[in-house]
């Protein structure tokens, strides 16, 4: 950390921007249990000290990462020469009036999930077994069964770079697949407002515990994971599979690198079997990825987003093609 990184940090950490620690594992806020420090760790409780943040980060031109659950992030070993801001449980609220609720970007998903189910409404049954936040899925357009939360939302409340409050309707965010237009804007989605039709409360509950057994069975559940690694792109889909049975069919299930291996239960997943690194995963990435691509002409791209030291979010591909195997 340079020194004028360092005072503009600790002027930040001065205000009232809600709960602070400088040298914060990262390792501690990802599912992946991966990652060196964040110089300054910041978990704000609205939106006025977010937009605090944001200023003074832009002004000051210091590098800033926002994360929710951490469920769908590479961070590097060597950390965040910056801030990480967390948006979390003490931005989280549900409120349901007839068939729109309104969440905060903070929200644990499965529970947005149940209580939509339990106020006999539809259409979330499909996230019950996302473990992240309403904010990181939006901006993920997260879902399963082929489908996105996008196909819910009414508006999606964010602070701007720059530091305003705005409101953005469905079609400002061009939701697609596992695509938003929010991703890679610097903005921060503090609350959502979504359309979900009423529905048969019985049947969308057995509908939800099947698909929680079936992902019991299906994804390791011990091991430090991020969920699907690679996209499953309808074109790949129909034409090959899968991506995990794409990477098993390539005799690929069990490959190891450091203590990063492709899951024995699900070749979409890779686990971390007790202190794999940064450098690890992106090795494990990039020789799967040059295999599909020497066996099938196909490539395999990322749904999982690596965070580098200087706070750039991308596809982790992106940096697995171009990692120095020498480990740099
Ligand atoms: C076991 C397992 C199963 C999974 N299953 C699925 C699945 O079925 N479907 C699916 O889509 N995903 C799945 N995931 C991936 C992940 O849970 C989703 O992508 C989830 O929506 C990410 O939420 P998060 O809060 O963890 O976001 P993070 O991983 O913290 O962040 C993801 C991205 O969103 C951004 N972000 C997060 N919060 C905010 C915010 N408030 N404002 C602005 N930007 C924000 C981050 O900068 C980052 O770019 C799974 C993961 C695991 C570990």
């Amino acid at each position: 950390m340079t020194e004028q990184l360092r005072i503009n940090l600790e002027k930040l950490a001065a205000k009232e921007v809600g709960t602070v620690s400088f040298a914060e594992p990262l390792s501690f806020h990802n599912s992946w249990k991966i990652g060196g420090s964040a110089d300054l760790f910041i978990e704000p409780d609205n939106s006025d000290q977010i937009a605090e943040i944001l200023r003074f980060v832009l002004a000051n031109d210091i590098p800033l990462v926002v994360i929710g659950q951490g469920t769908n992030l590479l961070f590097d070993d060597a950390g965040v020469r910056g801030v990480v801001l967390k948006i979390g449980e003490r931005m989280a609220d549900i409120q349901i009036s007839g068939g729109s609720i309104v969440a905060g970007g903070g929200t644990w998903v499965p529970q947005l999930s149940r209580m939509s189910m339990q106020a006999g409404l539809s259409g979330l049954e499909h996230c019950i077994g996302i473990p992240g936040t309403v904010g990181g899925l939006v901006m993920m357009n997260g879902g399963s069964q082929r489908k996105g939360i996008g196909e819910n939302v009414v508006n999606v409340t964010i602070v701007s770079r720059d530091g305003h409050l705005k409101k953005l309707t469905q079609s400002d965010c061009r939701f697609a697949y596992r695509y938003s237009s929010l991703q890679g804007t610097g903005c921060v989605v503090v609350a959502v407002e979504l359309n979900c039709p009423a529905g048969d409360r019985k049947n969308n509950r057995r509908e939800m515990v099947n698909d929680l057994r079936s992902r019991r069975q299906k994804f390791p559940r011990k091991q430090p994971n991020c969920g699907s690694v690679f996209l499953s792109t309808t074109e790949m889909h129909t034409t090959l599979g899968p991506p995990g049975k794409i990477i098993e069919d390539a005799g690929l299930k069990g490959l190891q690198v450091g203590q990063a291996e492709v899951s024995q239960q699900h070749s979409n997943f890779i686990v971390n079997l007790g202190g794999a690194s940064s450098a690890d995963v992106l090795t494990l990435i990039r020789q799967i990825r040059g295999e599909i691509r020497q066996m099938l002409g196909f490539e395999l791209d990322c749904e999982v987003r690596y965070v580098s030291p200087q706070g750039d979010i991308t596809p982790a591909h992106f940096k697995a093609d171009a990692f120095d195997l020498s480990g740099k």
